[in-house]
């Protein structure tokens, strides 16, 4: 069984459709794909009708935005009820200093000679998804002002740049807690890759597994090999459920194509154990998994 927990759509910044995300899984010969869209829920229900269609099993999460000593962390959150008022209001709070800050950026490019408009961004902004970063970068590559989306990070876009502007996201425990009174299981994403790796050592892994996390992403594009022996072990140690995932973005992250890296069926069943402690003792009315077909 092939099993990719941890994939975009353009409700967030892929560039792919839920309904062609989840069609596409199934001809790339995947049994289960978890639909994680940055910070919202908003691409669940139109997963689910497309995995009934194609037979495919559906684990219906989120990647949440957070910090670690300010520095970027993303924490993917399993089978949570989105509706739960205190992940709720965080995830609306993310998307709403996304948002915000959009103004500034442009500003801020259009002074470094990068004259971008809310105009350029919003024609590459899925109708329903908010404009983030990537979305800035898409509107430079459309004004042929860079030549894809990792020049436009690397250029304009990364920490400390030009047109870099900070935004509001919650620490990670506060995000694994607010997952956890929803009724989830959190997995951190990427745990070992840019930005992340400095601040996320095994004496934080450590306390975030006594803090509520359930399991660490080991297999990822960002994590070399001794990377991925490194947190394996750790997760062993640790108790923490392993998965592995492509982090799918469509043609918006190059080297993530779907399937590319898996979780174990073993490892599925662990996650899939946690989330139901997780609901049942939250007492919300958490999503099903939906096997597949
Ligand atoms: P934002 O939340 O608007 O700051 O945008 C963050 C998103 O941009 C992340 O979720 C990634 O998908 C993407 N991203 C961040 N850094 C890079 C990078 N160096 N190259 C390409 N995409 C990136
Ligand atoms: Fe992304
Ligand atoms: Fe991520
Ligand atoms: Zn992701």
């Amino acid at each position: 069984m092939r099993i990719d927990l941890h994939t975009h759509s353009t409700r967030s910044d892929g560039t792919v459709p839920v309904t062609d995300l989840v069609k596409e899984a199934a001809s790339a010969g995947l049994q289960v794909i978890g639909v994680t869209d940055h910070d919202t829920a908003s691409g669940w229900d139109e997963a689910l009708a497309a995995a009934r269609e194609h037979g495919v099993g559906l684990v219906r999460g989120m990647e949440i935005s957070t910090t670690v000593e300010h520095r970027s962390v993303h924490l993917l959150g399993y089978l949570p009820d989105p509706q739960e008022p205190t992940l709720a209001a965080e995830l609306e709070r993310i998307r709403g200093g996304r948002d915000g800050r959009l103004p500034q950026m442009l500003s801020q490019l259009s002074e470094a000679g990068y004259p971008v408009t809310a105009e350029d961004v919003a024609a590459v902004t899925s109708p329903g998804a908010v404009p983030g970063r990537p979305h800035v970068a898409d509107a430079l590559v459309a004004r042929g002002m860079v030549g894809d989306r990792d020049e436009a990070f690397a250029t304009l876009l990364d920490t400390g740049l030009a047109g870099y502007v900070g935004r509001y996201a919650p620490d990670v425990r506060v995000a694994i807690a607010a997952v956890t009174a929803a009724g989830g299981v959190s997995v951190l994403a990427h745990p070992r890759g840019r930005g992340s790796g400095e601040v996320l050592t095994d004496e934080v892994l450590a306390s975030l597994a006594a803090a509520g996390l359930g399991g660490l992403e080991v297999d990822h594009q960002d994590h070399d090999a001794s990377d991925r022996a490194d947190l394996r072990a750790l997760a062993d140690e640790l108790g923490l459920v392993r998965t592995g995932s492509s982090d799918y973005h469509g043609t918006g992250k190059k080297n993530h194509e779907l399937g590319c890296n898996t979780t174990d069926p073993e490892q599925l069943e662990r996650l899939l154990d946690a989330a139901a402690r997780s609901s049942a003792a939250s007492g919300r009315e958490t999503p099903a998994y939906l096997p597949p077909a």
